[in-house]
């Protein structure tokens, strides 16, 4: 049977929606061409959710052509007007706040009420944050030679190829389509394969809005074919990505062919540091935010947490209470569920692998540790947030991303032991430090190596703040004026005022 373009959905929670199907370019839904096709499935039951058009690299091929044909008119609208058509796209985010938040908790397995709404929040910051600054991308006048006028544009790259992970499938496209758009870009963005539905709904609203055919283009697909043709496309002016380090630095080669703007925001293992004078309650909420929120799906999650030999006891009691009484779990749909199931079967037998190498390495499990298989919660792919304690530095579990709510305690005696415990991967994205010395907290964030610090927070996110990664972690930012500067590359322009050859 032929998948048809567009089809009404029932939400486990009554909500009626019509779920589009097809690949988004030039403002229509279109079959692909070879007729293929991804099934979504529920995080939480297994089955079936829906099925949309998967893209390959001639579909592909056919939205970057429609993109670059759309740069020629965009690029000449004027920046205010970009502003306007990304603060509607938030109005509509806005109104329709409830509905998108629970085709996000169906489509990913995020809960609903304790979840999924806030990324649509995120999602409404983020549009309104770029629109602010649409009308503000200015160059510099610079002066040196007084017979000699200088001055630099920062234009737009013109067609951006933006592949987005699973974890927040419309928080990471809100950080990457609203800088883009602001600054003047035309976009080609391909959705995880693992999370399509979305977005997909999302696509219309471009469209509803008044963006010109062809300023948006969402693609479903696989990343080893449509990822691999979007990254390696010779009308691909900039490509920027966010999923695991592994594919990376494959993005990174197949954006060699034309010596694309690659931004990479990767994978991560980060610290989370209690020095003995730290407010203990305060680090216990942070500590759990950072790693047992979005199910441990986060790229940032502090999953090592480093306990002064003073303060460990008294902490991982503590935390584990904490954990027990206010991360519960459940169904996206259960409205006091904070924990819902791992987005996937890969990612549910991932995670439980590594807590078999745990064990097996010798660490102690004082929380969860297992499959969560109470009553309905057997069918889907829930894990129960799991702490590690007792850990040493060479443990893998120590070491590598698990990317699920599992965490690991460590000890330490002195700053200079946690600073090198806290180096000891080879990732850099997020890493935390709980104190109330002022001068220890500044001195160890010189120190680490991140692209992020929080200090007395973990996790705490903000689109006015830059976020990205250092060492294997990524390239480049997002969010924040650094984040728009990825978007424009600036053009210098002489002007001769009297100087004579
Ligand atoms: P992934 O690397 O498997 O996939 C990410 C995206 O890349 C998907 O859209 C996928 O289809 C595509 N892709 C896969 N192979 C490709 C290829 N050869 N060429 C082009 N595209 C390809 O990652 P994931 O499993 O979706 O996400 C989890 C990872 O993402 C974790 O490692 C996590 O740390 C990372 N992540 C990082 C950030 C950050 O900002 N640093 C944010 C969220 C997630």
């Amino acid at each position: 049977m032929t998948l048809p373009l567009e089809y009404e959905v029932t939400l486990p929670d009554g909500q009626k929606y019509i779920q589009p199907a097809g690949l988004f370019i030039n403002n229509e839904f279109v079959k692909s061409i070879a007729g293929k096709t991804i099934d979504s499935i529920n995080p939480s039951t297994s089955e079936i959710n829906g099925s949309v058009y998967a893209a390959e690299a001639e579909d592909v091929d056919v939205a970057v052509k429609a993109a670059r044909t759309a740069f020629k008119s965009w690029k000449r609208i004027t920046g205010v007007e970009r502003g306007d058509l990304l603060n509607k796209v938030a109005d509509v985010f806005e109104k329709q706040r409830d509905l998108i938040g629970s085709i996000e908790a169906w489509d990913s397995g995020k809960t609903k009420e304790q979840n999924a709404v806030y990324d649509i929040d995120e999602c409404i910051s983020c549009f309104r944050y770029f629109a602010g600054w649409a009308d503000k991308v200015q160059g510099k006048v610079i002066q040196n030679d007084p017979k000699k006028l200088a001055y630099t544009i920062h234009e737009p790259y013109g067609v951006c190829g933006q592949i987005i992970p699973w974890n927040y499938p419309l928080a990471m496209a809100a950080w990457k389509l609203a800088p883009a758009l602001a600054a003047g870009n035309v976009v080609v963005l391909k959705t995880s394969e693992i999370t399509p539905l979305s977005l997909l709904y999302v696509a219309k609203i471009f469209k509803e809005v008044g963006f010109p055919a062809g300023v948006v283009n969402i693609l479903s697909g696989y990343g080893a074919t449509a990822g691999k043709a979007l990254a390696s496309h010779l009308g691909v002016d900039k490509i920027a990505f966010t999923g695991s380090t592994a594919t990376g630095k494959l993005i990174q080669q197949a954006a060699a062919a034309n010596l694309k703007a690659v931004t990479l925001e990767c994978g991560g293992k980060s610290p989370l540091i209690i020095r003995k004078d730290a407010d203990i309650e305060q680090a216990v909420k942070w500590a759990a935010f950072g790693i047992m929120s979005n199910q441990g799906q986060i790229c940032t999650s502090t999953s090592r947490i480093y306990v002064h030999e003073d303060v460990h006891d008294e902490f991982v009691e503590a935390y584990r209470s904490h954990v027990i009484s206010d991360y519960p779990q459940g169904d996206m749909f259960n409205s006091k569920a904070v924990v819902g199931p791992q987005v996937s079967k890969i990612q549910h037998d991932k995670i439980l692998s590594y807590i078999e190498i745990g064990k097996q390495e010798g660490a102690k499990v004082v929380l969860g540790g297992e499959k969560n298989t109470e009553g309905a919660l057997a069918k889907g792919y829930f894990i129960k947030p799991t702490i590690f304690t007792e850990v040493k530095p060479t443990m893998r579990i120590v070491n590598e991303e698990i990317f699920g709510p599992v965490v690991v305690i460590g000890k330490f005696k002195t700053d200079e032991e946690v600073i090198e415990y806290a180096n000891g991967t080879q990732y850099g994205l997020g890493a935390a430090i709980f104190t109330k010395d002022i001068v220890a907290a500044h001195s160890m964030a010189s120190e680490i190596e991140a692209g992020m610090v929080w200090i007395n927070s973990s996790n705490d996110s903000d689109v006015h703040i830059p976020f990205g990664g250092v060492k294997l972690s990524g390239v480049g930012r997002e969010l924040g004026e650094y984040g728009l500067s990825m978007y424009t590359q600036a053009k210098a322009i002489h002007v001769n005022l009297g100087n004579k050859l």
